[in-house]
């Protein structure tokens, strides 16, 4: 079988997937869950419940009118005890609801899938992926109902399952494609049929081939022609969207756009089981699967976890730590971000959880180097940037400069830094860079915004002046 990858950088991470032959096992829920009101990339939720509310599982507790937004629903049923601001996984603080569990688990009324994809309409489709609150659970928490919602004028032709999962540690997405195969196919239809595109391909990295075979005999069995499973080289980060898509069709999709320039849709797999659970079945996302994972936990494995169960609940319920934790990681290691507090939540975007002892002082940022200019970072950039000039601009405050060197582009995936021989924090400060531009360029379209509005009240007064002076002049006449 032909083995498919992108060309430019990248690089191969000792693999730890320690979790891989790990099924997942449910948690009990927890006894409060901490839900955050803003789980997904876009406009965040206002709670539509108050403090005293009893609420059931699987109850809108936060919604907004905003396109770019998912709602949030009850991950158990019990009282609203307080909304308060939490600790959140991206290092911030989010309003969030909570939870007090009357742990009689019951759900806010039957759940109701549709009866067949032939007899259901499109926007039926995309309005049961919306209400269900379905984001990009690969990390990225686009709100998947407006992923497949292109613009009139553009095609999509394919669809791409991403099952790289190239993180080392990580095996969520593995786990789903062993044990929920159908639904990942199931997911895959329902978007080819919301987009009318003509293909679904299934990519998976050559470490998983025994997924390889599951879905490609399921396929089979349902006698699906335009579906195909292929193998993409493990390679990091061969699961990022443009590589993938790189890989796969061999299509750059250009800097700035989206899949869809290229006719093109990726959604991971996991994302894919639950728009089928969301369809299928009338489920909301109330909860995914996890990987815990590394050295100071002492059950590792794959877990089904409600949203809103915090890292101590976690950590109770697998058996505790197996040694000091030094390091605490949302995420991969390659781009999971690091916590400050064991109080942090299950969100909807959370893959991994990875807890780390005194061994991670090697991984630690070691102190900086000077730059010896051997190019090793441009030379695996993945997007094909120049990370020790965008690196060397942001530290002169050159922001001008970091801009015209595209540093909106990087996708964050930690390549730089980590073949860096001098230690240089760049992903960092392609980071730092990349968000003051994107800062600065909503300050701008504001200030643009506003400096319209007051131009066009101005005309109106003007109009409106003009209009009464030629009414007095009628009068007068
Ligand atoms: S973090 Fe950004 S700059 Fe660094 S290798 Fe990845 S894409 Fe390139
Ligand atoms: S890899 Fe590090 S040392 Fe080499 S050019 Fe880039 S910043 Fe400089």
């Amino acid at each position: 079988m032909k083995e498919f990858t992108f060309k430019t950088g990248g690089v191969y991470p000792e693999e730890n997937k320690m979790t891989k032959d790990s099924p997942f096992v449910p948690l009990t829920p927890p006894a409060i869950a901490v839900i955050p009101l803003s789980q997904h990339i876009g406009a965040p939720n206002t709670p539509i419940i108050k403090v005293g509310d009893r609420v059931k599982i699987g109850q809108v507790i936060g919604s907004a009118n905003a396109f770019v937004s998912a709602p949030v629903h009850a991950t158990i049923s019990g009282e609203v005890v307080a909304m308060e601001l939490r600790p959140f996984p991206l290092g911030t603080k989010v309003q969030s609801v909570i939870i007090k569990n009357d742990f009689k688990e019951e759900w806010v009324g039957d759940l109701k899938g549709i009866k067949s994809l032939e007899s259901s309409s499109k926007e039926d489709l995309i309005k049961n992926i919306r209400d269900k609150g379905i984001v990009g659970m690969g990390g990225a928490t686009f709100p998947t109902a407006v992923k497949l919602s292109p613009p009139k004028d553009k095609v999509i032709d394919v669809v791409i399952a991403n099952g790289a999962e190239c993180e080392p540690y990580l095996t969520t997405d593995y786990r789903v494609m062993m044990e929920y195969s159908e639904k990942i196919i199931n997911g895959l239809l329902i978007e080819m049929k919301i987009t009318e595109a003509k293909h679904g391909i299934i990519a998976i990295e050559t470490n998983k081939k025994d997924a390889v075979l599951l879905l490609e005999e399921n396929v089979k069995k349902r006698r699906i022609d335009n579906i195909e499973v292929i193998l993409v080289k493990t390679k990091y980060p061969q699961g990022g969207e443009k590589q993938l898509i790189k890989a796969v069709l061999g299509k750059e999709v250009p800097v700035g756009e989206l899949p869809l320039e290229v006719g093109a849709i990726v959604q991971n797999v996991g994302t894919l089981k639950a728009v089928s659970e969301a369809v299928f079945e009338g489920k909301p996302l109330i909860e995914r699967g996890v990987t815990v994972s590394g050295s100071a936990i002492k059950r590792p494995g794959n877990y089904t976890i409600r949203i809103g169960t915090t890292v101590t609940d976690i950590i109770q319920q697998t058996g505790g730590l197996t040694k000091k934790l030094r390091k605490l990681i949302f995420g991969g290691p390659m781009m999971g971000i690091a916590q400050s507090t064991l109080e942090v939540p299950v969100t909807k975007g959370t893959s991994g959880i990875l807890f780390f002892g005194e061994e991670v002082l090697e991984m630690a940022p070691q102190d900086e180097m000077p730059c010896i200019r051997c190019s090793r970072c441009v030379d695996w950039c993945p997007i094909g940037l120049m990370p020790l000039l965008i690196d060397h601009a942001w530290r002169r405050e050159d922001i001008k400069l970091t801009e015209t060197l595209n540093a909106t582009d990087c996708i964050e995936c930690g390549v730089c830094s980590y073949v860096c021989p001098s230690k240089r924090h760049l992903t960092e400060n392609v980071r730092n860079a990349k968000q003051k531009i994107l800062k600065q360029r909503k300050i701008e379209a504001a200030k643009k915004a506003a400096f319209e509005k007051i131009k066009a009240l101005k005309e109106k007064k003007a109009q409106e002046a003009e209009e009464k002076l030629g009414e007095g002049e009628k009068v007068n006449g």
